[in-house]
Formats: structure tokens, C-alpha cells, sequence
């Protein structure tokens, strides 16, 4: 068959990939000269620990998909480094002794580490805390490469084309119709255009039940030392559904977040890039329309909070930027995905992990199509 993609991001990427690997040819378009949304802004994080019950199966599907393919594609910087998500009141460990005890703990990768196992981990983590979750099953990828890498791996099959500065206007049929005013035939469209829910989306699909929200991101200088296992604070309990029950009840109800990391409906990751840098971040807004410019305090909240992790000053910043992400609001689907037509579909709104599911929300999809 032959495939067109819509969106040069993780979905359409996952997406190109799968085609390709199932013996199709494949053009992909990208409206701008790189891909330039969510993908490219966030953590890289593949993140299994807080994934709801109904989303494990498929977060530890894609897990194993990233590593097969950071294996087969180095450039895409695959790592199985783990996290710690590091516990710094009673009410946070008790969140934790919960979970580790429950029946799917061991299928997550948990295990609670007292501050000297932690330390044996991660021996970055010199700072205050009285425990860590630690979950072995995380892994991080480097997105800002992982992109290009995947599409010179397709290019090499001889059966892929991505083309940029193109943006798709209309589908007639399984013809797109580009800016340009091309055409691009072929027997299958999948259009991933991650938080773009107008134009041509709403004219394939109309209102999808999505939403958008906003995220806050910084990234340091490289740190003269190595970050073994990416890093999470208490915030995230609150945050990842893997973690709801009643000792999380009881913590929001007894122990109130900073009045920042409230405000902006924060939680502490951070990873540490190849090249030594630490992305830090993030934030939360749900309202339209978003601010452009980002906001202080959220970062001087986040760096008193690594360095107390680090116990010690962080490097310079080097970057911050904001990002915005696409999120299916019907809490049982990992994604939007719908056939407005024969031979279209419009597969968008993974959320918050649409990195760690791309490549699982992918192979579902060619699944579904029986590409
Ligand atoms: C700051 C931030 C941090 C995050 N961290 C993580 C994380 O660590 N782990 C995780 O699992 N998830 C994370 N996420 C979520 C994840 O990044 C997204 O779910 C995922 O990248 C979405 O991929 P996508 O391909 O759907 O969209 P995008 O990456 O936004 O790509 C869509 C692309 O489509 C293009 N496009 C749109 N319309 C058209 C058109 N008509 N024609 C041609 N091209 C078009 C756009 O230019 C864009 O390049 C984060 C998100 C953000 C914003």
C-alpha cells in the first residue's frame, strides 16, 4: 500500500515506521522545515511508574518497542535508566509503601529504597529526602534526535519520503492536497497532527473529544557528574493515576503542596540528556487561551527543589521553553483515533505520554487498519 502521514511528530513518526517495517511505501509531511510540537519539547521520557491499570499493558508494550528500536536505531538514544521518585514528607512515603505492596507493583518495576539504596543507585542524589521509589521499567530516548534518526532508518528501505515546509489542507478520497497545491495519492492517510485540532482535522473529523495543555520546560548546562536514573518528586504522585487509593486521598487532604507547584499545577521530572544537560520541568494549564511567554516562579521552584534532591547548585539554565500537548479527554482511550472515511484516520491526543506510547499506539493502529 501506499501511506500517506500526516504530522512529523512521534505519532506520524511511529506511525511511518510501522508502515514501513509491514513492507508499504510511505510519505510523510511535516508542515514546518522540523518537526516543531510536543515531541521535540518534551522529557523523553518513557514513563511506565504511574500509568493507570488500563494503560500498563500498552506502556510496557511500547517500552519494549522503544528498546527494540533504540537496539536497531542507536541515534535514538534509548536508555533503560529507571527512576527514583524521591519521597520527602511521611504522607508521600506512605503513597509509596501502598503501592509497592500492591499485586501489579512488580509488573511496574517498583521497589521503595531507603535514602543510602538510593544513594547506591543514584549517587547524584546527596540532597534531602527520606526515601525513593524506585522503578526499574522507566527508560528515557532523546527526542530532539530520535526523529530524524527513525527517518533515516526509513529512508534507507528505499519506500519512505519525508517531506517538509507541506502542510496537508484537504483529503479527497485518499488524495491529500497539500499547500503547495500537490497531491500525494496513494490507499491510506493517517493524520497525526498532535495539538493542531483545527483545519484539517476538524474538517476530517470535527470536534474531537480533546483537549490542549501547556508545559513549562528548562534545560541546564551539563552536570559534572552522571545522573544515573531519571528523577521525580512527590508532586508526581499526585499527578500519575498508578498512584490513586486511599493513602493519596489522604495526602492530599493532610499535606498541601507549595503554594507554586499548586499554582501551576506542578511536579518535579528531570532527565539527563547525553550530552550531560539536565531537562527539568513542569507545569500544567488547562485554559485557553495559553500565556506566550513562560513564567518565573515555576523555575526558581523547580531548581530549590532539584538542588535540595542534588544537594548541591545546579548548573546554569541554558534554555526554557513552553510546550503544548494534545489529550484525549474519555479516561479509557489512550488516544483519539477515528475513520472519518475509508482509508483515513485521525489518531491524535495521547496526552502527557505520548512519547512513552507512540510506538505501541502505532503498532495498534496498523493492527486495526490490518496494514
Ligand atoms: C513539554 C512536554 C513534555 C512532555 N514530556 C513527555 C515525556 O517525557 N514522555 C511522554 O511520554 N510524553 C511526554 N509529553 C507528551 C508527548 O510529547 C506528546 O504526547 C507527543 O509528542 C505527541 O506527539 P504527536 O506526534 O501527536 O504531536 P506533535 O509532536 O505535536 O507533532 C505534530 C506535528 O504535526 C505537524 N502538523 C500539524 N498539522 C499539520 C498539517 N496539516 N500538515 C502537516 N503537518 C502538520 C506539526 O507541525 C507537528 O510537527 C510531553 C509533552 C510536552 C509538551
Amino acid at each position: 500500500m501506499r501511506v500517506t502521514i500526516v504530522g512529523g511528530g512521534i505519532l506520524g513518526t511511529a506511525h511511518a515506521l510501522e508502515a514501513v517495517a509491514r513492507g508499504h511505501e510511505v510519505v510523510q509531511l511535516e508542515r514546518e522545515p522540523e518537526a516543531r510540537g510536543a515531541t521535540v519539547r518534551n522529557f523523553g521520557l518513557v514513563w511506565v511508574s504511574g500509568r493507570a491499570r488500563g494503560e500498563l499493558a500498552a506502556a510496557l508494550r511500547s517500552r519494549e518497542l522503544w528498546e527494540k528500536l533504540g537496539a536497531e536505531i542507536p541515534g535514538i538514544g534509548f536508555r533503560p535508566a529507571g527512576s527514583i521518585t524521591l519521597l520527602r514528607t511521611p504522607g508521600e512515603v506512605a503513597v509509596a509503601e501502598e503501592v509497592v505492596a500492591r499485586a501489579d507493583a512488580q509488573c511496574r518495576g517498583f521497589t521503595l529504597l531507603d535514602p543510602a539504596d538510593v544513594r547506591a543507585r543514584n549517587p547524584a542524589l546527596r540532597g534531602r529526602y527520606l526515601a525513593g521509589l524506585h522503578c526499574a521499567n522507566d527508560a528515557a530516548v532523546e527526542s530532539r534526535q530520535a526523529l530524524p534518526a527513525m527517518r533515516e532508518r526509513m529512508t534507507a528501505s528505499g519506500r519512505y519520503k519525508f517531506v517538509t515546509r507541506t502542510e496537508a489542507r484537504s483529503v479527497t478520497g485518499t488524495a491529500v492536497v497539500d499547500d503547495h497545491g500537490g497531491t500525494h495519492d496513494g490507499d491510506l492517510v493517517v493524520v497525526c497532527a498532535g495539538a493542531a485540532h483545527g483545519g484539517l482535522v476538524r474538517e476530517l473529523a470535527g470536534e474531537l473529544p480533546l483537549r490542549r495543555v501547556r508545559l513549562q520546560m528548562m534545560q541546564t548546562d551539563p552536570l559534572d557528574e552522571p545522573l544515573t536514573t531519571a528523577i521525580a518528586d512527590g508532586d508526581s504522585l499526585r499527578y500519575y493515576p498508578g498512584f490513586a487509593g486511599a493513602t493519596l486521598n489522604s495526602l492530599t487532604h493532610n499535606e498541601s503542596q507549595n503554594a507554586v507547584a499548586d499554582e501551576h499545577r506542578m511536579q518535579l521530572l528531570c532527565v539527563q540528556r547525553l550530552h550531560g544537560g539536565l531537562t527539568i520541568g513542569d507545569t500544567h494549564a488547562y485554559d485557553e487561551p495559553f500565556d506566550f511567554d513562560v513564567t518565573e516562579a515555576p523555575y526558581a521552584y523547580l531548581v530549590d527543589v532539584v538542588e535540595e534532591l542534588l544537594g548541591r547548585a545546579l548548573p546554569p539554565v541554558r534554555n526554557r521553553w513552553a510546550g503544548v500537548y494534545s489529550q484525549c479527554v474519555d479516561p479509557d482511550q489512550l488516544v483519539c483515533r477515528t475513520s472519518p472515511d475509508d482509508g483515513v484516520w485521525v489518531v491524535t491526543g495521547p496526552g502527557g505520554r505520548g512519547m512513552t506510547l507512540g510506538p505501541a499506539i502505532a503498532e495498534q493502529t496498523a493492527d486495526l487498519i490490518g496494514l
